[in-house]
């Protein structure tokens, strides 16, 4: 039987999900910001793997959830292993399994993207690190070949794809993103794509700066002539675009013991594993920097003008309501405004909407009185899945963002 290295397991405290961190990688990024790269964790087999999770996951949320994201590392370094996982996964009823993966094996092997679906995987987030191949390999130590060919066969494929690329200033920036959405479009125009910044402070080898905000807009410009599904964004920030009051998530480790850890147990992690390469005070300074950047968070998820002063007024003021591509052949626009009379829920605002651009807008985005799980919606910077839902309350001068398919780890 093969083994793989766990770190941990990760849930989610939003809602029943688990994360399955396994170590080892077969590139070595400069700007990797992952510890489990370099391997270590409890070897075990796929069926081990999965006994603990169930454990795990009967101790915390008292059932097995829906939802798995497989990440790492990289997961794909042993076929076996992660077809019998996923495998397992779909036999315990998960119906969400998503695979985080460089893509190098899965084009190297001609087979595993057909088995991996028939195992039951049901989503994949590919990293395509560079599209010129001199760069991919100075930044990776691999051919970028077998990544674009595992796009190919899973956009061919019945899995749900999703790319992303991080943007780094100099060295992956508007001319490679241009490259990467113009070889994307003749592929499939409606790739999903997403852009991710560049962060330095844990990254292993400072290469670059992180991008300006500017830089960010103008990559997803681009993009967006090419692919409609483009989007900027940074997989953490998903569901919290601004920092919540309390970030914290559940760690199982493979003896089954738990923690409660944030992003301060995060960074420890991260600089004991930076520790031979920079000096942790150095480190320590960027991080503080870094630390809550609400303006660069907010654009991330395409809002960008919350200010402060916008918070303290309240009442009649009119809200902002910003539209997904998704939705802009119904609404036409990428915003409006509309007028409140006192203060109304977001059931009422798309109420509202509804009226203005018809029933093909309510049908596209309610279900059953609930918004569908397609889309996102966010009042002011958070998701109203964290807040009361279809029935949190909108005051005047606030700003709801519709997004879709924000979807994955
Ligand atoms: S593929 Fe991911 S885990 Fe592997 S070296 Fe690159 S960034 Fe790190």
């Amino acid at each position: 039987m093969n083994k793989r290295g766990l770190q941990y397991f990760t849930l989610s405290e939003i809602e029943p999900r688990v994360w399955f961190m396994l170590t080892g990688c077969n590139f070595r990024c400069k700007g990797c910001f992952r510890p489990a790269r370099d391997g270590g964790g409890t070897l075990l087999t796929a069926e081990e793997t999965l006994e603990r999770m169930e454990k795990a996951c009967l101790n915390y949320y008292g059932k097995v959830p829906s939802e798995a994201m497989i990440t790492g590392g990289e997961p794909t370094l042993d076929r076996a292993y992660l077809l019998s996982l996923v495998k397992g996964l779909k036999e315990k009823g998960f119906e969400k399994i998503v695979l985080m993966t460089n893509g190098y094996e899965l084009g190297v092997d001609e087979n595993y993207v057909h088995e991996l679906e028939e195992a039951g995987l049901t989503e994949a987030h590919v990293d395509l690190k560079a599209f010129s191949e001199d760069i991919h390999r100075w930044y990776t130590g691999k051919s970028n070949k077998p990544v674009l060919r595992a796009i190919e066969k899973l956009n061919a494929s019945g899995i749900e794809l999703l790319v992303q690329t991080i943007y780094m200033p100099g060295i992956v920036d508007d001319a490679e993103i241009e490259k990467i959405a113009m070889s994307f479009a003749s592929l499939n125009k409606n790739i999903k794509y997403r852009i991710n910044p560049f962060v330095p402070v844990f990254a292993y080898e400072k290469v670059t700066k992180r991008p300006t905000l500017e830089e960010m807009e103008r990559a997803y410009e681009i993009a967006l002539k090419y692919l409609p599904n483009a989007i900027i964004s940074r997989s953490c920030y998903r569901e919290y675009p601004t920092p919540p009051p309390q970030k914290t998530w559940i760690t199982v480790y493979p003896d089954l013991t738990v923690k409660r850890r944030g992003m301060k147990d995060q960074a420890e992690d991260r600089l004991s594993w930076l520790n031979h390469v920079r000096p942790r005070e150095s480190v320590m300074e960027d991080w503080k920097k870094e630390e809550w950047d609400f303006k660069l968070r907010h654009s991330l998820v395409g809002i960008s003008e919350l200010g402060e002063e916008v918070k303290e007024e309240k009442g009649s003021e009119p809200v902002k309501v910003k539209f997904p591509l998704a939705l802009h052949e119904l609404t036409k626009t990428r915003e409006t405004e509309l007028d409140l009379d006192g203060s109304t829920t977001i059931r009422e605002v798309l109420e509202r909407l509804a009226e203005k651009y018809g029933e093909e807008f309510r049908e596209r985005l309610i279900d059953g009185g609930e918004i569908k799980r397609s889309f996102n919606v966010y009042l002011n910077g958070m998701n109203i899945k964290n807040l009361q839902g279809i029935k949190t309350e909108v005051e005047g001068n606030a700003e709801i963002v519709i997004l879709s398919w924000v979807s994955g780890g």
